[in-house]
């Protein structure tokens, strides 16, 4: 059964989303604080598959829970509810970890949709990590892999390995990249990312990418100041390169 753990103090609203998220056939969790829900994400097992966390809390806020979740290994999926007119509040949160988020108030249908989409986007990874132990020998070739120099993605097992490194993946970070390898050589929009890989269309600021771009090149590229694969280019967007030329660099 899916799992999800409401962290909102507004016991009026948790109590609200947990009965319908019940009535979609979830099985809900409620934490009042932030502290009260990392103790529960630490603890419950199975864990929980979907997180739907409040920038308003009492003692931590939402932000210090998503960045202490992420921190301890902890990437379920995880959309925070942030308070509408402070769009800043999207960048500290996709900045600290999260992988979606929704202004209040929000439209019941509206969240429903997207806790639906963030575990679409899981699926993939269960079906796979059942199929095949991650520690099988020898070495399974994961199916849904791309490889470039040195660079190995796993978008089943959620990481990037560089060289003898491993860097684990949240899901929306796995995602940006797939995006961008699948339009390999091509210069992508900000939009059109937040409405391909998110699927948002409302008026977005299109800066929230640049975290996950900086996040992104600092585990893949050698120089993330200067980086190969992953290009800005200016006034658009970024682009992915695979094999970036061999040019002699100072
Ligand atoms: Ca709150």
């Amino acid at each position: 059964m899916t799992r999800v753990l409401v962290v909102e103090d507004e016991q009026h609203l948790a109590e609200g989303l947990r009965f319908n998220l019940e009535a979609e056939g979830y099985q809900v969790d409620v934490a009042e604080t932030g502290e009260a829900g990392l103790e529960l994400l630490g603890r419950e097992s199975p864990g929980y598959d979907v997180v739907i966390l409040d920038v308003m809390l009492p003692g931590k806020d939402g932000f210090t829970v998503m960045a202490e979740m992420r921190k301890s290994g902890l990437y379920v999926p995880t959309l925070m509810l942030t308070a509408r007119g402070h769009p800043d509040d999207v960048l500290r949160g996709f900045a600290a970890g999260a992988d979606d988020y929704l202004p209040k108030p929000f439209e019941l249908a509206i969240l429903i949709a997207r806790i639906r989409g963030l575990l679409r986007r899981r699926e993939w990874l269960h079906a796979s990590l059942h199929q095949a132990p991650a520690n099988a020998h020898p070495p399974q070739e994961p199916k849904d892999q791309f490889s470039f120099g040195e660079k190995a993605v796993s978008f089943d097992l959620l990481e990037l390995r560089v060289r003898d490194k491993v860097f684990p993946l949240t899901l929306m970070e796995a995602n940006v990249l797939r995006y961008l390898i699948r339009h390999e050589g091509r210069p992508v929009s900000r939009k059109a990312m937040l409405e391909e890989v998110w699927g948002l269309h409302e008026d977005t600021d299109t800066r929230a990418i640049d975290n996950f771009i900086v996040r992104l090149r600092r585990y893949l590229e050698d120089d993330p100041t200067h980086p190969r694969h992953l290009l800005t280019v200016r006034g658009v967007g970024y682009r992915f390169v695979a094999s970036p030329a061999e040019t002699a660099r100072p």
